[in-house]
């Protein structure tokens, strides 16, 4: 753990970050802080959404239709064993 980053590589990073970071948006959906995609909802508002709410809106009916995912995780079976 010694390394030590030149000024070059200091400087690498930060564009890099910077460039993450101005690719940050909030999902329009889940408010989350993720790097966004811009979608087009009824081809008239466009808004900004993470990659799982884009998949999400891109197949709306999927969910809906013959296969409703009920995904309830059984995260309180831990808590049932005390
Ligand atoms: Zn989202």
């Amino acid at each position: 753990m010694t390394d030590r980053m030149t000024a070059a590589e200091w400087e690498q990073m930060k564009s890099n970050v910077q460039k993450i970071v101005a690719s940050l948006e909030i999902c329009w959906k889940c408010q989350c802080v993720a790097e966004c995609a811009k979608h087009i909802i009824g081809n008239v508002v466009m808004v900004w959404l993470c990659t799982g709410c884009a998949e999400q809106m891109e197949r709306p009916r999927l969910q809906e239709g013959q296969t409703p995912r009920r995904t309830v995780k059984q995260k309180a079976s831990a808590r049932d064993l005390l």
